[in-house]
């Protein structure tokens, strides 16, 4: 079936399935600059997913889904990194038609109602969305928020770090990009899933988006909620020891990844520093 049969105006498009380690199949929803990755792993006989892509991928990664796993499979469960559009857009859709649950970290949990939380803000929010949200009438704000709220599929993620049905992944807390941002974690051979709170493409530079080059980074600043305690988790998912490092955006990187992770958070904060010393040494505003 063409996904133009059901009427959606704008669909996404999702890459050919790509195996990047014993049963982890990437895949990307979007192209250019909205490019953003969706992973399936394999559990024994069952599949589940992690991070959806955009709302807009919907359709086309059911279908890709359905047809990577045979007929009458669906994943069993969606695993989120975050609740940001480019992640978990697609995970109501998805989740309500494969009836099955999505999970994310408690601390996503308040924006899981797609609502303006202000605890929960970034830059962009701050300076764009929120403004221009609350410039809409009323009804029409109420309809963006009914399209993003995922709280009747989404469940908080166990305490102790365990992944529901993968035995073999842990969900790491890699809070900054977003409060209660999650990797995901394979341990004995080292994959590691990172969402936003490393990407290989330099999302915080128009060159680096343009050429695309895989460069190991933080978050983009400017949907960051905490620039300081995303890179601390960037360090701390250094320490892990990773040997294949899955980006929400980006190529998957397997060549020298914990010292491109300790190099990307030890360059922050000598800008940090760098900085902060500026403004010291910097005479009062007017
Ligand atoms: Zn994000
Ligand atoms: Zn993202």
């Amino acid at each position: 079936m063409q996904s133009s049969e059901l009427g959606e105006v704008t669909v996404m498009r999702v890459s050919e399935p790509q195996e990047i380690a014993s049963g982890v199949v990437l895949m990307t929803t979007g192209s250019g600059p909205l490019a953003s990755n969706v992973y399936l792993v394999r559990s024994g006989p069952s599949w589940a997913m992690i991070d959806s892509g955009w709302a807009a991928s919907a359709e086309p990664l059911r279908a890709a889904v359905e047809q990577l796993l045979g007929p009458g499979e669906v994943p069993a469960a969606i695993f989120l990194t975050h609740l940001h559009p480019d992640h978990s857009g697609a995970a109501g859709t998805l989740a309500r038609t494969w009836k099955i649950p999505a999970y994310v970290h408690r601390a996503e949990l308040p924006m899981a109602a797609g609502r303006y939380v202000p605890g929960y803000s970034m830059p962009l929010d701050r300076w764009l969305v929120a403004p221009f949200v609350w410039s809409l009438p009323a009804r029409v704000r109420r309809r963006i928020e009914a399209a993003g709220d995922i709280t009747d599929v989404v469940h908080g993620l166990p305490r102790s770090g365990e992944v529901p049905g993968l035995p073999d992944w842990a969900a790491v807390p890699t809070p900054g990009h977003t409060p209660g941002h999650v990797a995901y974690w394979r341990s004995k051979d080292g994959v590691l899933m990172t969402g936003d709170a490393v990407t290989t493409v330099d999302l915080n530079s128009a060159r680096g988006l343009l050429l695309r080059a895989s460069h190991v980074s933080g978050p983009p600043w400017y949907t960051t909620w905490s620039r300081r305690t995303a890179m601390d988790s960037v360090a701390r998912l250094a320490e892990l020891g990773p040997r294949l490092l899955a980006p929400g955006h980006g190529q998957p990187i397997a060549m020298e990844v914990v010292p491109r992770l300790r190099a990307a958070a030890a360059k922050e904060k000598a800008q940090r520093m760098a900085r902060r010393r500026r403004i010291a040494g910097a005479p009062e505003a007017a």
